[in-house]
């Protein structure tokens, strides 16, 4: 079974700070699923290193103030085609992102403080039926 999964969480070092969050488990799931790897940020053409950035409503805006909505739209399409293509049902994304987290995510203030919400590719994979699952869910897909 094809499962997409956030590049970071795979070991790839695609973070703002050019750094990665390999899972502890990914081994494992590599044994039992083909992972799919996708870093919308880095697909909606933003550089790594990057300035972080934090979803507030229906727009995201960098640290420095910079609206960044366009590049989160276009890296959450991007993601939702090769789910498409790979006909992943079922997606492993990074908690607390503006791209790829869900149900929680940072408030836009850059104070660590989380509300409930989803990242910009989340929701749009949820709205075209695959099954989401933040990493600390994992256990579910064993
Ligand atoms: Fe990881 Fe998603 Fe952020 Fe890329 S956009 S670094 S895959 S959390």
């Amino acid at each position: 079974m094809n499962i997409l999964i956030s590049g970071c969480l795979l070991g790839l070092k695609c973070r703002y700070d050019a750094k990665e969050k390999k899972l502890p488990e990914i081994e494992k799931l590599i044994e039992i699923y083909n992972l799919i790897p996708v870093c919308p940020e880095q697909l909606g053409g933003l550089p790594t290193p990057r300035i972080p950035a934090e979803r507030v409503n229906n727009k995201v805006v960098n640290q420095a103030g910079v609206d960044v909505t366009k590049e989160y739209q276009l890296g959450a399409e991007e993601a939702l085609k090769i789910a498409k293509l790979y006909n992943c049902k079922k997606a492993i994304l990074k908690e607390k992102s503006p791209s790829c987290g869900c149900g929680k995510i940072y408030d836009g203030t850059f104070l660590k403080n989380l509300i409930v919400g989803n990242g910009f590719t989340a929701d749009l994979l949820l709205k075209n039926g695959v099954e989401i699952f933040g990493e600390s869910e994992i256990d579910k897909l064993k």
